[in-house]
């Protein structure tokens, strides 16, 4: 597996999936989930209405619509409170983000900065625990980092 870190827009690149920091519900939000959600336009809403939320740590799978990406993988990150099992739920993030990668055949992934927005995960930690969860997979295709700014892609 090949790992790459760029600065950019995630809803601008042309890979097979990208990853949306959802919350629960997968009903959209702001952010970077806001910024899909408006590039997809509303079918995207429509289609997630059909999966009844996602529970935190988890991911599951829908069609990307007006994005140019062929899937968006929805996970659900951890809000950071410091009680421990932040790591864990992050980590898992990015496995089960993974694990449907390699099950649809996908051989380019983006993920944006999960849980370091809004849910307030520091940076530094977050980008530990990404890169760690990510070699530790099977996924053998291309994982991209898609940091929004110059300054989260040094933690990487
Ligand atoms: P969370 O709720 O998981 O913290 P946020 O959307 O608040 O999610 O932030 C996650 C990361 O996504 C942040 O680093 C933010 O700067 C970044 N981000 C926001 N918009 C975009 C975008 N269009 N492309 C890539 N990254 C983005």
């Amino acid at each position: 597996m090949n790992i790459r870190v760029i600065v950019g827009d995630i809803t601008k690149l042309p890979v097979d999936a990208i990853v949306n920091a959802a919350n629960r519900s997968l009903l959209g939000g702001g952010g970077v989930n806001g910024a899909i959600h408006r590039a997809a336009g509303c079918e995207l809403l429509k289609e997630c209405m059909t999966l009844c939320g996602c529970e935190t740590g988890q991911s599951k799978i829908t069609g990307a619509y007006n994005l140019p990406c062929k899937y968006v993988i929805h996970t659900v990150g951890p809000v950071y409170y410091d009680n421990g099992d932040e790591p864990q739920l992050l980590t898992s993030c990015y496995k089960t983000a993974l694990a449907i990668a390699k099950e649809k055949g996908i051989k380019s992934i983006a993920f944006p900065c999960l849980s370091t927005g809004v849910y307030g995960y520091p940076k530094a930690e977050a980008a530990q625990v990404a890169l760690k969860a990510i070699r530790e997979s099977d996924f053998d295709g291309e994982a991209i980092i898609c940091c929004f700014c110059e300054t989260d892609a040094t933690y990487y």
